[in-house]
């Protein structure tokens, strides 16, 4: 039995990844603060004998026992990063040589839950890993780009200067049951406001594109990449390359919740990506993965989470 710890492990895909390494017969600890995560989406683990919940901010050092690390511990939505920058950094940064410190002292395998915001606005379409990005450091979403390529800086640099074991996948936007209905990210805010009837909130004209990944295939892939060889490290991009204008996407949600919803034009955030879509041909390769869900297939999943909710 294998002791994995995972931090940020009661947010969206911590929750999903805790309870799919718990049916696996590993033991979990599960660290967060509940900045964004809850308590409510490990519920259903807690009492189970190989599952133990730590309140911890992995900006503060930590000393526990682990076999295998995941770094999840970091909020995702710009609503949430934005919300307090100096902590996102924070956590983004401090956590990871924290978690790199922990990972030394126990020669364990650290994986990093980095995201497809290193490429930032992408004049490279679409992103394979040795494109370097095209970040604002100054702007409103340079909290968790430039957190989240530091923290990869350093994943790089323990694994040059420490011999570490260092895994590092980029995220492309994942969606699924237990995001948090207010986090504003794209997927539960449309699909929020098409249930309750309110107005569905485009922002810009709509034309800017994302790939989204069904949270299932996602946990399946960060499985599989910390079970590689020692000597594959990443980055490996990890997300479907379906690619949607933002819509089609209201659209589409229109149409699967049955709702009256009409879309209204809000202005667009500043530095928004106009497009994004991975290039997941080293996951093909090296994980022998690809997505399974079909973007309808795995929104039906998520109205049906979000009516439980709402209804
Ligand atoms: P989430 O906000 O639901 O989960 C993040 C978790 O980290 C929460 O439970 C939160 O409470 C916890 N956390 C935040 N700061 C912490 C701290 N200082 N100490 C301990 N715990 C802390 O978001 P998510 O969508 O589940 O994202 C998980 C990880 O995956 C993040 O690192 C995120 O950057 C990355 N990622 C997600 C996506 C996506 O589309 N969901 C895309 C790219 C990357
Ligand atoms: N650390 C930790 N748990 C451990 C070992 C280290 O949280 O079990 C933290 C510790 O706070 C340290 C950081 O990880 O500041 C980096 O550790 P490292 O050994 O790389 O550096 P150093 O201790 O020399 O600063
Ligand atoms: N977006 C939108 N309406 C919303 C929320 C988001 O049009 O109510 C747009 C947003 O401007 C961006 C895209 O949807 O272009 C994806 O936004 P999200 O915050 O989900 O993810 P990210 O921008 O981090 O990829």
């Amino acid at each position: 039995m294998k002791q994995i710890l995972i931090t940020g492990g009661a947010g969206f895909l911590g929750s999903h990844l805790s309870e799919r390494l718990l049916n696996e017969g590993n033991h979990i600890l599960c660290v967060d603060n509940f900045y964004t995560g809850t308590k409510k989406n490990v519920a259903h683990l807690i009492g189970h004998p190989y599952f133990e919940l730590i309140r911890h901010d992995v900006t503060f050092p930590l000393y526990v026992e682990a076999d295998e690390i995941y770094n999840l511990a970091c909020p995702a939505s710009p609503v949430h990063y934005q919300f307090d920058p100096v902590q996102t950094t924070k956590t983004s940064v401090h956590g990871a040589i924290n978690m790199l410190g922990l990972a030394k002292r126990l020669k364990a395998k650290i994986l990093q839950a980095s995201t497809s915001e290193v490429y930032g606005d992408p004049e490279v379409h679409p992103q394979p890993e040795e494109y370097w990005g095209k970040v604002n450091p100054i702007g409103i979403r340079s909290c968790y780009d430039e957190g989240k390529r530091c923290a990869e800086t350093l994943f790089f640099d323990y694994w040059r200067q420490h011999n570490l074991e260092i895994k590092v996948v980029r995220i492309f936007n994942t969606y699924g049951p237990r995001m948090h209905p207010n986090d504003g990210r794209v997927v539960s805010n449309f699909i929020v406001q098409a249930l309750k009837g309110e107005n569905i909130t485009i922002y810009g004209d709509g034309s800017q594109t994302r790939s989204f990944c069904f949270v299932d295939d996602l946990i399946t892939a960060m499985i599989r990449m910390m079970s590689t060889a020692s000597e594959i490290t990443g980055p490996v991009n990890i997300g479907n390359p379906g690619e949607f204008t933002m819509l089609e996407l209201a659209k589409k949600i229109i149409e699967l919740t049955g709702s009256r919803s009409s879309l209204v034009y809000q202005s667009l955030p500043s530095d928004d990506p106009r497009q994004r879509k991975p290039d997941i041909t080293l996951a093909r390769e090296k994980l022998g993965w690809e997505p399974k869900v079909h973007l309808e297939e795995g929104l039906v999943k998520t109205i049906k989470y979000f009516k439980t909710l709402i209804l």
